[in-house]
């Protein structure tokens, strides 16, 4: 099929496809890839940093991302392919970008059914990040014309496969609780994990595990330069100790925000100081993850 060579062909480019799934229309990008991943947040005009759930072929592709225990065996047995995303610690070396992740030492990983992302994900060899493929604050959509309603020219291609059986977003678990409910009910869980029963409850919203990275340093915005002690990240003009972009590119500067913090993190300064971004597009994501971090 022409069109899923020409989506895989954009996705190695670093480019953004929506693809069709079992639960909702995606928006993909290769996993691997920070400006690739950075782009789908500016295409969604999303106000903040979500961590974003990877999608691979297999169980073998996903245990080298993630570190599997006994009970994500038995449930990624039971439910794989389907939809059902499980959250486990990432693994040294996966590869997977910080802005996937939002910066956590966790990721969430899950095997699609879906004809058309099984395709993309074999014809592209990546791992991909896909969120639901619609404009911040929309609704998931759950046929191709709901996509190009909601980010019209944002997205180049969109890999129309009908309308999606699910319609309604993964069930997140992590451990033996539930983060979001989905297709794969608490009752089929406990089917397979008893203590599950227990879990749901009260199913949790995803606020209960932290969801994003924040460095454990004090942290400073809008600083023009470092004071003693103060590790400056620059922006633009605004040269520092590390920079989120020399060029002053927002988009460039979400797809370096988690690895810098870390960095920053790391350094031997005690205190870390952070340039202003201008608060337009992705901008507001970048101001609202670092007022986050700053505000603790
Ligand atoms: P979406 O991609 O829009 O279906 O949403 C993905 C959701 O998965 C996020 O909003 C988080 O709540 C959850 N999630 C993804 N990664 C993690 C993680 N590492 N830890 C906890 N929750 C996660
Ligand atoms: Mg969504």
């Amino acid at each position: 099929m022409a069109a899923l060579r020409e989506a895989a062909t954009m996705i190695r480019a670093g480019g953004i496809v929506a693809v069709p799934t079992e639960t909702v229309y995606g928006l993909a990008a290769d996993a691997r890839d920070s400006a690739a991943v950075a782009r789908i947040y500016a295409a969604k005009g999303r106000p903040d940093f979500n961590p974003l759930i990877v999608h691979v072929t297999d169980l073998a592709a996903a245990e080298r991302i993630a570190v599997f225990d006994d009970d994500a065996r038995v449930l990624s047995t039971r439910f794989w392919p389907g939809p059902l995303t499980l959250v486990l610690p990432l693994r040294e070396g996966a590869g997977i970008a910080s802005l996937v992740t939002a910066g956590l030492a966790t990721v969430a990983v899950r095997v699609p059914a879906h004809r058309a992302m099984r395709a993309l994900l074999a014809e592209a060899a990546a791992p991909l990040a896909a969120p639901s493929a619609n404009a911040s604050n929309g609704i998931s959509p759950t046929r191709a014309e709901h996509v190009a309603a909601s980010l019209g020219a944002a997205v180049p291609l969109i890999l129309d496969d009908g309308a999606t059986t699910e319609g309604v977003e993964s069930t997140i678990v992590a451990g033996r609780t539930i983060l979001r409910p989905g297709p794969v009910t608490a009752e089929m869980l406990a089917e397979v994990l008893p203590v599950m029963a227990g879990a749901t409850a009260h199913v949790s919203a995803p606020g209960q595990l932290a969801t994003h990275y924040a460095p454990a340093k004090p942290l400073r915005l809008d600083a023009v330069s470092g004071g003693a002690g103060e590790w400056l990240i620059g922006f633009g003009a605004v040269t520092g100790d590390d920079t989120l972009s020399a060029g002053g590119d927002p988009v460039e500067a979400a797809a370096r925000l988690f690895d810098t913090l870390h960095r920053a993190d790391a350094s031997d300064c005690t205190r870390i100081a952070v340039a202003p971004v201008p608060e337009a597009g992705i901008g507001a994501a970048i101001n609202d993850r670092l007022r986050r971090a700053a505000h603790r």
